[in-house]
């Protein structure tokens, strides 16, 4: 179902924005930088779809893509621009906050982290949301071609052991390269198995 055409629904600012919710959704939320963007695109075979390096400051959206009308792809504001700038993830937080409590249709939110640089604070802070909004999540790594094979094994051994600990965290991490187009698949998968079950 992923070969449906992905198309670009809406940005959305506060709650009475949001689409109805008939269809399952997948959020992907991480660091600017992460690689969210690069994914989205990948994913959906749609190079210029998600915008990639979005600049700092603009208007901070959620963005919804149907793809095929069978479920929807939703992009996160990136949080933690600057740990300096309290405000920004304050609003971050309520948006999202907002968002994940009142969305039944959310089946899963995709949290990515930058292979070469592991769980940050930022990052659990953003897991620790999750878990108190009980909304099932999962960690993608990203970028796995800059680093080494055996970095990666040692990435996702570790990742995998911090997440023992979070009731919400799905045990399984998925290492992933956008720019290669590594673990995709196993995206896919875990996006077309949630939809299943
Ligand atoms: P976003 O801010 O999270 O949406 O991140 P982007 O998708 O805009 O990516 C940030 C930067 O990382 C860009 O320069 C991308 O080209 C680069 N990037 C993203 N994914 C990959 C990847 O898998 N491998 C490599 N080498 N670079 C990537």
């Amino acid at each position: 179902i992923f070969s449906g055409e992905a198309t670009f629904m809406k940005g959305v600012v506060d709650m009475a924005g949001l689409p109805p919710s008939d269809l399952g959704e997948f959020a992907f939320a991480g660091r600017s930088n992460v690689g969210k963007s690069s994914i989205l695109n990948a994913l959906m075979n749609r190079k210029g779809l998600a915008r990639t390096s979005n600049t700092p400051g603009r208007t901070q959206e959620v963005n919804f893509f149907d793809i095929g009308g069978s479920f929807r792809l939703v992009d996160l504001p990136g949080y933690g621009y600057a740990r300096a700038s309290r405000t920004k993830v304050d609003a971050w937080t309520e948006l999202i906050f907002d968002y994940l409590r009142g969305r039944p249709n959310l089946l899963r939110v995709f949290v990515l982290i930058d292979s070469r640089h592991g769980i940050k604070p930022v990052d659990e802070e953003g897991m620790a949301l999750l878990d108190e909004s009980a909304v099932s999540y999962q960690v993608i790594l990203t970028k796995i071609d800059k680093i080494k094979e055996s970095g990666v094994a040692r990435r996702v051994a570790e990742v995998s052991e911090a997440l023992a600990s979070r009731p919400a965290a799905h045990p399984e991490v998925l290492a992933t390269s956008s720019e290669k187009g590594r673990g995709l698949k196993e995206v896919r998968g875990a996006i077309l198995g949630a939809l299943e079950g």
